[in-house]
């Protein structure tokens, strides 16, 4: 086989004074992610469908919360880890797909700024990086505004 799927999934709490990053982006918001890393949950979901995809286990296992290391972590940085990974394994990122879900802020601006870091820091073409956002109708945790979701898939080819 020379193309591999896995699928990504993480949420983060919204608490007052913590920044709310996501995809590197610092998005101005009342409200923040809860994490022991930078909390970047868009992130987070792409490095756990890259894993996935492998078989390789989850971040957790990576970067586990227990560590200080990784405390206030920038998760840009923990992606070029997985990306490294994949790599040495024979594997590349032929695309992702991101669904943010979030009833605020808006996500719409700073998509494109999301796709260009993520796509910088995997060394693809921003093509190969598909964010798309949406609210959740005001249902549940994420529709009161609790917490920041993200599903993400993602396509290895074997370089
Ligand atoms: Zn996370």
């Amino acid at each position: 086989m020379n193309i591999r799927i896995g699928n990504g999934y993480d949420i983060h709490r919204l608490v007052p004074d913590r920044p709310l990053i996501l995809g590197g982006v610092k998005i101005p918001h009342h409200l923040g992610l809860l994490g022991h890393s930078d909390a970047d949950a868009l992130t987070h979901a792409i490095m756990d469908a890259m894993l996935g995809a492998l078989s390789l286990g989850d971040i957790g296992h990576y970067f586990p919360p227990s560590d200080p290391k990784w405390s206030g972590a920038n998760s840009l940085l923990l992606l070029q880890q997985v990306d490294e990974l994949i790599q040495a394994k024979g594997w590349q990122v032929g695309n992702i797909d991101s669904v943010i879900i979030a009833e605020q802020p808006k996500m719409k601006p700073y998509l494109g700024t999301m796709q260009e870091k993520l796509a910088n820091t995997l060394k693809i073409d921003n093509d190969q990086v598909g964010i798309k956002a949406t609210t959740n109708e005001k249902l549940g945790p994420v529709g009161r505004q609790e917490g920041i979701a993200v599903y993400t898939v993602v396509l290895l080819v074997k370089s």
